[in-house]
């Protein structure tokens, strides 16, 4: 049967790209052809983009959301109140959030969830600084209502008992097991809006 010669080249590209979360085979080998086509300028400026923000963005020292200096942007905003503090799994939590345009304080971003089958305990996620931060009144628990996010809001509960603040979580009405990053923005509105709270000062 007759195989048409393929360039190895261009199969790494495809293998790549396809490598990357949510591009099937068949988008990776659309976007490889858009590649080969795109003029030289536009491609070295999509590949130096990619590196620089792979080695210049890192977890911003307070929160763990993603930072170009010490501090994120959101943390060094001096209009953000940092008295209230958002508890997401991943910056694109925080981006969502972000979206909504409503929110004032700022977040920790935890980098996961509790998992212990996984071999995902406390020590690795980015949890004892939120144990640690200072001027905090509210913690609004946001994590994904899946197992492991109610874990991590359970464990997070128990942590702070006793601390004089005031400890809300998204209000019911997500639907169950979602990622937060998959939620309308309404609904997400309405669950930050109504939150509830779980323990007080
Ligand atoms: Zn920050």
């Amino acid at each position: 049967m007759y195989a048409p010669p393929r360039s190895s080249l261009l199969e790494t590209l495809v293998d790549r790209l396809a490598g990357l979360p949510s591009i099937g085979r068949k988008s990776a080998q659309r976007l490889a052809y858009h590649i080969l086509a795109a003029p030289l300028e536009e491609v070295e400026a999509l590949s130096d983009s990619l590196l620089n923000a792979r080695r210049s963005v890192r977890p911003c020292a307070l929160c763990g959301n993603h930072a170009e200096e010490e501090r994120c942007a959101l943390c060094r905003n001096p209009r953000r109140d940092a008295a209230q503090v958002c508890v997401v799994e991943r910056p694109s939590d925080v981006a969502a959030f972000e979206r909504l345009g409503t929110y004032r304080g700022l977040y920790h971003v935890l980098g996961g969830t509790l998992s212990p089958l996984d071999g995902v305990g406390p020590a690795e996620l980015n949890l004892a600084s939120l144990f640690t931060r200072e001027g905090v009144e509210e913690i609004i628990l946001a994590l994904g209502t899946h197992a492991e996010g109610e874990a991590t809001s359970t464990y997070i509960v128990h942590r702070l008992q006793g601390r004089p603040l005031r400890i809300t979580r998204l209000a019911r009405g997500l639907p169950a097991g979602s990622d937060l990053e998959f939620v309308d923005e309404l609904t997400m509105k309405r669950a930050l809006d109504g939150r509830v709270d779980l323990g007080t000062k």
